[in-house]
């Protein structure tokens, strides 16, 4: 593939499209935005692979954002969607499926010992934040410059990626009363977090942390801040929210949990759990976790939660995670982001590659990123020329600087191998538009 990749009927979809949909997209940064140029409109996965309307194949970089961690169209993963939608696809009554996805999790994940399956992470970090709120009877919630929740209202302040990726600065349409209870604070900053226990006593419901951050590209936190969070929440009487909505099932086994093994109140997951369908959760502490409806007072509900074909999706996928799986992601991340170093040394661009766990994602700056501030400081225009290069040479990247590159088991020697020899290319175009 090169520059002359015939887009013609991805084009044609994009009109189409756009004369239907908002931007033509259900999902902004699919629209690339950020970069530029036509989103390639795919039409089939099979492994590491992509093949878009135009029948162009790519090394997917993307993973669907990260639920696909075995690849496109995994044959276990398809067995069990198929046994399960042959017996009927949705009942509004409990199931099996959904008891064994949650049972799974709980068995997994120490800190959790109760979980609520819904649909979307943004499901499950605005019913964790309610929970909070009815659980201590506080009003106000701490989060995070650079990280992303999900959509929900009251946490799209400073929310990383999307909001980033556009240039949005907060949106409209979120009330001051929506977002007057947020306290957004920078990132890996603990002595921020005791100032605003301090400036607001007995009012905080609780903190919300990406376990560790993705959403501004990949911004590990600091040794000792997730601990230091939880000691200051609990110092004053909130709650520890852990986000593991990208996390979960894919930094490790057990997620950054797995990691730095300290122990949330409430935890949220989604992408990995769904097995490519839409299914999240949330979950924690049985004290907490008693206050929902039907048992407590906090409602919380959904029509397709539980849902037993994605739930059998989920299932599939997280048992087919085998240590194995997790070391291979951990290796092709190491390897791969080695080359992309290289790459980009070999032509001078100034670069970070950061890692957590098995995931990873490449800035264009040369100052290590520990915060949104630096995240933001990266020369996004070298990340534009360096993606378009990528994507001729048939590497389908996030079109955005502020992603993770998402690997999976599929990936094997051959797709790596096809990402490297687009490498030197799309460095040297990166060389070429610096600032
Ligand atoms: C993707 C993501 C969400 C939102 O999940 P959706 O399923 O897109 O609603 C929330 N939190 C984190 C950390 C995420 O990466």
């Amino acid at each position: 593939m090169n520059s002359d990749t015939n887009t013609s009927v991805s084009r044609a979809l994009f009109e189409r499209a756009r004369a239907v949909i908002p931007g033509g997209v259900n999902s902004p940064v699919r629209a690339f935005g950020a970069v530029g140029g036509t989103p390639r409109f795919m039409a089939s996965g099979s492994g590491p692979y992509l093949t878009d309307a135009d029948g162009n194949e790519y090394v997917d970089l993307v993973s669907s954002w990260g639920p696909l961690i075995l690849g496109h169209a995994h044959p276990g993963v398809l067995e069990a969607v198929r046994r399960a939608a042959d017996l009927g696809t949705s009942f509004g009554a409990p199931v099996e499926a959904e008891v064994a996805l949650a049972e799974e999790i709980v068995a997994r994940i120490a800190p959790v010992e109760s979980v609520r399956l819904v649909n979307s992470g943004t499901e499950a970090t605005m019913s964790a934040i309610r929970l909070a709120r009815g659980f201590t009877g506080r009003a106000k919630v701490v989060k995070f410059a650079g990280c992303y929740h999900g959509h929900v209202d009251a946490l799209l302040a400073a929310a990383g990626s999307g909001p980033a990726t556009l240039s949005l600065p907060d949106t409209p349409g979120v009330t001051g009363a929506a977002a007057g209870d947020t306290i957004v604070l920078p990132y890996n900053d603990l002595r921020a977090v005791e100032e605003a226990f301090a400036a607001h006593p007995d009012a905080i419901a609780c903190v919300i942390t990406e376990a560790s951050p993705g959403n501004m590209g990949v911004v590990p936190p600091r040794p000792g801040f997730n601990a230091g969070l939880r000691e200051l929440c609990h110092r004053h009487g909130a709650l520890y929210v852990s986000d593991e909505v990208m996390t979960g099932f894919r930094a490790s086994a057990t997620g950054w949990y797995g990691i730095d093994g300290v122990a949330p109140d409430l935890m949220t997951f989604g992408k990995v759990m769904g097995g490519g369908f839409p299914a999240a959760a949330f979950g924690g502490r049985a004290d907490v976790m008693r206050l929902l409806a039907p048992d407590g007072p906090v409602y919380q509900a959904g029509t397709l939660s539980g849902n037993p074909v994605a739930a059998a999706a989920g299932l599939a996928t997280l048992r087919a995670c085998t240590p194995e799986v997790y070391e291979h992601l951990d290796a092709a991340a190491r390897q791969l982001g080695n080359l992309v170093s290289q790459a980009l040394a070999a032509e001078g661009v100034p670069h970070r590659v950061q890692y957590a766990g098995t995931m990873f994602s490449v800035f264009f700056t040369g100052a290590e990123v520990v915060d949104f501030d630096g995240a933001r400081a990266q020369d996004t225009a070298r990340h534009t020329a360096f993606f378009h290069e990528m994507l001729a040479r048939g590497v389908y990247l996030p079109p955005s600087a502020f992603e993770v590159w998402f690997l999976s088991a599929a990936h094997d020697d051959a797709a790596l191998g096809r990402v490297a020899d687009a490498l030197p290319a799309a460095a040297k175009a990166a060389a070429a538009a610096g600032a």
